[in-house]
C-alpha cells in the first residue's frame, strides 16, 4: 500500500515513511492510494477473529491491510503490547454500554489518560518506538495541547527508546485534574512546558520552531498531531469492535454519533465505511464551535478567527477550523487533488472559507458518504448528563454528552446507534458537579494525584526559550 497527498503533488510513500512525518510537502495529508474493501465473507472472518482473539487480532487484521514494510510478526507483537487488557482496563478494550433499546455507547475511555486518545496514541508509541530503532534515529516529539493530546502522547512516549517529548501548555488553563496527570511524570524524556498565554500561543510558538527548518532537521523535530495517519489508522479498528458487538449478521447496519473537532475520530468513521463495514450514517456532533455542522447543513467552510472560536465546557473540541476535514473534500470531490489545492488556496484568500452549496458533490456527502450533523451547547450537555444519570445511573463526560444529544435527534427506527465514549467524566469535573450537583467518580488509579510531585517548567511565550530549552537537553 502506498500513499499519497490530498493536495495531488509529488511521489507516493510508504507507511513507515509517512509515520514520522506531518504534513505532506505540498501542504496535503496522506491518505492510501485505495481503500481495502472489506466483503461480507471477510467481515464474518473478522467478526470471529474479534470473538475468538480479541480486540488485538482484530486490529491486527485490519493494520495489515495498510501496513506492508513492517513484517507480519513484528506488526502482531507491536498490537499484541498495546491492546492489553491492563492498559485499557477490560478484557474487550471497547466494550458497548447499553444506553437504551438500540442504543449503545461505545467505551473508547479507558486507557492510561482516560480519553479516547490513548486509543491511537498507545499505538503510535509503539509504532515510533520500533521504526526510530529500525532506523537508529532519535525524534523529538514537540507538541501543544489544551489537555488530551498532551497527556495521551506523554503516556505513550515516556520511558521510550529514541523519543524525548516536549509538551507546551497554556500555564493555569488545563482542568487540575489534566494538570496532574501530565506534570506528575517523572519520566527523563518527558518534558513539560507551562507557557505563559494561551493555547494559540503555544500552538504558534511550535509552529514558529518547526518552520526554523535548519533547527528542526538539526533537533529532529517531530509532531504526534492529529493529522497523523497512523492515528487515524488505529481508530478505525474501534468502529469494526463497535459493529460486530452490536449486531449478529453482517448485513445488517449500524450508525455512529462521533463528538467532533478536528474531524479526527469521525474520518476514520469513514475509512471504515469506505471499507465496506456496513454504517449505515455517520453523524458528526459539534458543541457550540460548529464549523463542521454548518458545512454538513450548508455546503459552506468557514474557518473561524479566535474571537469567533469560543470556550466551552466540551474543550477537547473547540476548534477554529478542522484540520483532517481536508481528507473528507479529497473523496468528496473524486479524489482530485488539483481541484482539493484549488480549493484550499483559494479559502486561503478568502479568511478560510469555502462553498460547495451549488456543487453536485455536496448532496453525495450525505446520500452517497452519509454524513449528517448536529449540534450541542452547554444546556444541552448540562441536560444529557442528568438525563443519562438519571436513566441509565451513568455519568458521562460533556463531550460524549454532545454525541448522545445529537444521537437521540438522529436515531432511525430498527437501525441501532452507537455513540462513542470520547473521555471519562473525571476529566470534566467542573462541568459534572454543575450538571448534578456532585463530583464524578474517581477511578481508584487516579486518587490524590493532583498531590504527588510536579515536574513543570514555566517559560514565557518565546519561541526562542523554548528552543534553548530543546538545545540544553539534546546535550
Ligand atoms: C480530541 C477529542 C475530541 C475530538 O476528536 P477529533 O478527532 O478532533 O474530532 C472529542 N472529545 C474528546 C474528549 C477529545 O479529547
Amino acid at each position: 500500500m502506498r500513499y499519497l497527498s490530498t493536495r495531488g503533488e509529488g511521489a507516493s510513500r510508504r507507511f513507515c515513511d509517512i509515520l514520522l512525518e506531518g504534513l505532506a510537502p505540498d501542504g496535503g495529508l496522506y491518505l492510501p492510494e485505495r481503500y481495502p474493501r472489506i466483503d461480507a465473507a471477510e467481515l464474518q472472518r473478522l467478526r470471529q477473529v474479534h470473538a475468538s482473539h480479541g480486540y488485538a487480532a482484530l486490529a491486527f487484521e485490519i493494520l495489515s491491510l495498510y501496513i506492508d514494510d513492517i513484517p507480519a510478526a513484528d506488526l502482531k507483537a507491536i498490537c499484541d503490547k498495546t491492546y492489553t487488557a491492563q492498559v485499557f482496563g477490560t478484557p474487550q478494550i471497547t466494550p458497548l454500554k447499553p444506553l437504551g433499546e438500540g442504543f449503545w455507547l461505545q467505551a473508547l475511555s479507558n486507557g492510561p489518560t482516560l480519553a479516547f486518545k490513548d486509543m491511537a496514541m498507545q499505538l503510535l508509541g509503539h509504532l515510533f518506538e520500533y521504526e526510530l530503532a529500525r532506523r537508529g534515529a532519535q525524534l523529538n516529539i514537540l507538541g501543544a495541547t489544551s489537555g488530551d493530546t498532551g497527556s495521551a502522547a506523554e503516556y505513550a512516549m515516556r520511558g521510550k527508546k529514541g523519543i524525548r517529548v516536549f509538551m507546551l501548555s497554556p500555564d493555569g488553563r488545563m482542568s487540575a485534574f489534566q494538570q496532574a496527570q501530565m506534570f506528575s511524570l517523572q519520566d527523563p524524556n518527558i518534558h513539560n512546558i507551562a507557557i505563559e498565554g494561551v493555547f494559540d500561543d503555544c500552538q504558534d510558538i511550535v509552529k514558529a520552531v518547526s518552520n526554523d527548518l535548519e533547527f528542526k532537521r538539526k533537533y529532529r523535530i517531530g509532531t504526534v498531531n492529529s493529522i497523523n495517519w497512523a492515528r487515524l489508522l488505529a481508530q478505525v479498528v474501534y468502529y469494526f469492535a463497535g459493529y460486530v458487538q452490536a449486531t449478529r449478521r453482517n448485513d445488517e447496519h449500524v450508525d455512529f454519533t462521533v463528538p467532533s473537532g478536528n474531524f479526527g475520530n469521525v474520518c476514520a468513521g469513514h475509512v471504515a465505511r469506505q471499507m465496506g463495514l456496513p454504517i449505515g450514517q455517520l453523524v458528526v456532533a459539534t458543541n457550540e464551535n460548529d464549523v463542521l455542522d454548518e458545512f454538513f447543513r450548508t455546503g459552506v467552510y468557514r474557518v473561524r478567527g479566535s474571537a469567533d472560536t469560543h470556550e466551552t465546557s466540551s474543550p477537547s473540541m473547540d476548534i477554529s477550523k478542522a484540520s483532517n476535514f481536508e481528507r473528507f473534500v479529497f473523496d468528496l470531490l473524486g479524489r482530485d487533488g488539483a481541484r482539493v489545492k484549488a480549493l484550499f488556496d483559494d479559502a486561503l484568500r478568502h479568511g478560510g472559507r469555502f462553498d460547495l452549496s451549488g456543487d453536485p458533490a455536496f448532496k453525495q456527502a450525505h446520500e452517497h458518504y452519509g454524513f449528517v450533523s448536529g449540534k450541542s451547547t452547554h444546556a444541552d450537555r448540562l441536560a444529557t448528563i442528568r438525563a443519562v444519570h438519571a436513566q441509565q445511573g451513568l455519568t458521562i463526560d460533556p463531550h460524549t454528552a454532545d454525541a448522545v444529544k445529537v444521537a437521540r435527534e438522529q436515531v432511525r427506527p430498527g437501525v441501532p446507534m452507537i455513540a462513542l465514549e470520547t473521555a471519562l467524566p473525571i476529566k470534566f469535573a467542573v462541568t459534572i458537579e454543575e450538571a448534578l450537583g456532585h463530583p464524578p467518580e474517581r477511578p481508584p488509579a487516579f486518587e490524590g494525584i493532583e498531590q504527588l510531585p510536579r515536574r513543570v517548567r514555566v517559560l514565557p511565550a518565546d519561541a526562542g526559550q523554548v528552543k534553548r530549552l530543546i538545545e540544553q537537553e539534546c546535550e
